[in-house]
């Protein structure tokens, strides 16, 4: 199942179409793209019974992100080996981390797959990333427990970073270096675990100008996504809707040398196997 945000609006999109779930429904599931998520199982047997429905053409500009108001919002560190590695050159000695490293990504940095995101500097990094959205809460998951079972889909995003903020001072501030505005885009839609043949291993990347920076799998991912899901649940209580960007591989900008940033122009497409692309040109302000 591919569910998103077209307009603002709950869109089941199938073969045939984006299907507006409020009207194709009746009433029985309201136009927001957000309160899905607190019925995700009662959702899913309806579009269950719709993936065949036929729907209206419609324009990727209008997509906007499938959680576009998370209740939380999880960043996490130095998750890819590879890119863990491509660190140690700057004297970042990371070692693989015994927990997940955690931030958060501010919801005003929040946008859409397509369109346009200000460079509020000359030091803003690319990160593309699995984003994981969650389908019911979880607290306290033990080992018989599934982190799967508790997500409701997966999608792409960009943990888009200025590495000047970032690391400006003794304390690092994660949160805020990748948190201006445009900074956290995700989409095109949702897609459920069921339509992979395995969803712990998809291909992901990202290309500036048609030229490729980032190609990983995240079957290469320290912390898998059910492994992340249980992490963060034995502290935290996870949301229906709240959003895991789970990190990303090598490829990054800031460790090559000399370090290449995104310039205004810059086209960046951001890419999942079996989900879709995301599309976004820099522009200076
Ligand atoms: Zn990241």
């Amino acid at each position: 199942m591919r569910v998103g945000n077209l307009s603002d609006r709950l869109t089941l999109f199938t073969e045939r179409g984006a299907v507006d779930v409020a009207q194709a429904s009746g009433g029985l599931f309201g136009p927001d793209p957000q309160a899905v998520y607190a019925r995700w199982d009662e959702f899913r047997g309806w579009a269950a019974q719709h993936r065949d429905a036929a729907g209206a053409e419609f324009s990727p500009a209008d997509l906007g992100a499938p959680s576009p108001r998370p209740p939380q919002i999880f960043g996490i560190g130095a998750n890819y080996r590879d890119h863990i590695a491509e660190g140690e050159h700057l004297g970042m000695n990371i070692k693989l981390p015994d927990y997940p490293p955690v931030f958060t990504k501010f919801l005003s940095s929040f946008t859409g797959p397509f369109g346009q995101i200000p460079l509020p500097s000359a030091t803003v990094d690319w990160e593309a990333e699995l984003v994981v959205v969650i389908g019911k809460e979880a607290h306290n998951l033990d080992s018989s427990q599934n982190g799967w079972d508790y997500v409701a889909g997966l999608t792409v995003g960009q943990d888009l970073s200025d590495r000047v903020v970032q690391l400006r001072d003794q304390i690092p501030q994660l949160s805020l270096g990748k948190s201006f505005p445009g900074f956290s885009p995700t989409g095109p839609w949702l897609v459920t675990a069921d339509e992979f043949a395995n969803p712990d291993d998809l291909e992901l990347g990202c290309a500036v100008n048609g030229h490729t920076k980032q190609k990983g799998r995240t079957g290469d991912l320290h912390f898998s996504v059910p492994a992340l899901v249980a992490e963060l649940s034995k502290v935290v209580v996870l949301y229906p809707g709240d959003v895991i960007f789970t990190g990303t591989p090598s490829g990054v900008g800031f460790t090559q040398q000399p370090p290449v940033y995104l310039a205004g122009g810059d086209e960046l497409v951001t890419t999942i196997e079996g989900i879709g692309e995301m599309r976004h040109t820099f522009v200076t302000t």
